[in-house]
């Protein structure tokens, strides 16, 4: 079922926690809202599920405008951070509750429960009490819960957040496996970027309670739309350097002693240069930049460089350098890695190579 957000506003007082979103989710899709704490990505979820009401504008889901519909009516699933089960319940119950709250016959919800539990490998957990299973099984069991009512629509907040590293990224791929089985949109809210990377077919990347950008995962991190998602997504952070875009036999970025050539179509004037840690490069012919600390990683190096000017520089390198700090060496970034963006607060992206004619 597709979900289309249209101006929604939502003021809490005399406080915009969103402003005007525009947004529309394809049927089936995966989409990641993300973004730091307080951008407002929960309230956009909980304006979806019914919780909360819209101060301005219309959410859609398929024909119907939903505004007014209670969350009960709204074919809506949402799973928590907190998985919210009932303690003194089994598994089976747990599972089983939303669909004995409805009034479904014992007999087709059991059936229901045991369809549930197949697709989580839930079986042979099914008389267990919730304090009786691991977070990850705890986690599984709230998207039982979820699963049973066959909503249209999953909505997931930080789901994963209370689970350790490893469980995370199991639970990662076990929600790829049955969005991929299930075929049902899924809106799922994180702060956390390599989940939405991993998971998400569409991330909607959102900052003070706006849509900064809304893209494929490969186009926010290769294309970002402003300065503000370059810097967010990424780790370690794409490097940023205030200077002014100059002529020389064709522009080039000046920043800190360095000059960068750019491609053509780079306006003159201030401006930011943004270029990624694995887009830093040594060579013999760059400019002077002295290794200020060096922390190894295991399969690469993370490097932070000093340039003449006092420019300060983050690059990811091979392992086997064997670079020592406070050597001397020169470094070159790489034309194709290089992005420009506008000086002002929006910091826009500037596309200096011009977009090839269409076919
Ligand atoms: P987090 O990851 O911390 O949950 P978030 O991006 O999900 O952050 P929201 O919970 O949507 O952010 O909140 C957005 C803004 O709206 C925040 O500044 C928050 O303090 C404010 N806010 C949320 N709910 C209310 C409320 N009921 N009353 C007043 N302000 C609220």
């Amino acid at each position: 079922m597709e979900v289309i957000f249209d101006q929604v506003v939502k003021r809490f007082g005399t406080f915009t926690a969103v402003h005007g979103l525009d947004l529309a989710i394809a049927p089936g899709e995966f989409v990641a809202l993300l973004g730091p704490s307080g951008c407002g990505k929960t309230t956009t979820l909980r304006m979806l599920a019914g919780l909360e009401t819209l101060t301005e504008g219309t959410i859609r889901v398929g024909p119907k405008t939903v505004n007014d519909l209670p969350p009960g009516k709204r074919d809506i699933a949402m799973v928590f951070q907190s998985y919210a089960l009932y303690p003194h319940m089994t598994v089976a119950g747990n599972i089983a509750y939303p669909l004995k709250k409805r009034g479904v016959p014992a007999a087709e919800r059991a059936a229901k429960v045991k369809e549930t539990a197949a697709i989580l490998q839930l079986e042979p957990l099914l008389d267990r009490k919730p304090k009786q299973l691991s977070g990850g099984q705890q986690q599984r069991v709230a998207l039982g819960r979820a699963l049973v009512r066959d909503p249209q629509i999953f909505l997931l907040d930080e789901p994963l957040s209370n689970l350790d590293a490893k469980l995370r990224a199991h639970m990662r791929a076990e929600l790829i496996e049955l969005h991929r089985r299930l075929g049902k949109t899924m809106v799922y809210v994180t702060h956390d970027q390599l989940e939405a990377m991993t998971m998400a077919q569409r991330i909607a990347v959102m900052s003070g309670g706006h849509l900064q950008q809304f893209d494929a995962p490969e186009t926010v991190y290769n294309r970002p739309a402003n300065r503000f998602v370059a810097e967010f997504i990424g780790t370690p952070s794409m490097n940023l350097l205030d200077g002014m875009v100059e002529m020389a036999d064709g522009p080039v970025f000046k920043a800190a002693g360095l000059t960068v050539p750019l491609g053509p179509a780079a306006p003159q004037g201030p401006a930011a240069l943004g270029v990624r840690p694995e887009h830093v490069r040594l060579s013999d012919d760059g400019a002077p930049a002295t290794i200020r600390l060096v922390e190894p990683t295991g399969h690469e190096t993370i490097v932070m460089l000093e340039t003449e000017g006092g420019a300060r520089l983050t690059a990811r390198m091979p392992a086997n350098l064997g670079l020592a700090m406070g050597t001397l060496v020169a470094i070159t970034l790489d034309p194709e890695g290089l992005h420009l963006f506008a000086a002002d607060d929006d910091g826009r992206r500037i596309d200096h190579h011009p977009t090839p004619a269409a076919p």
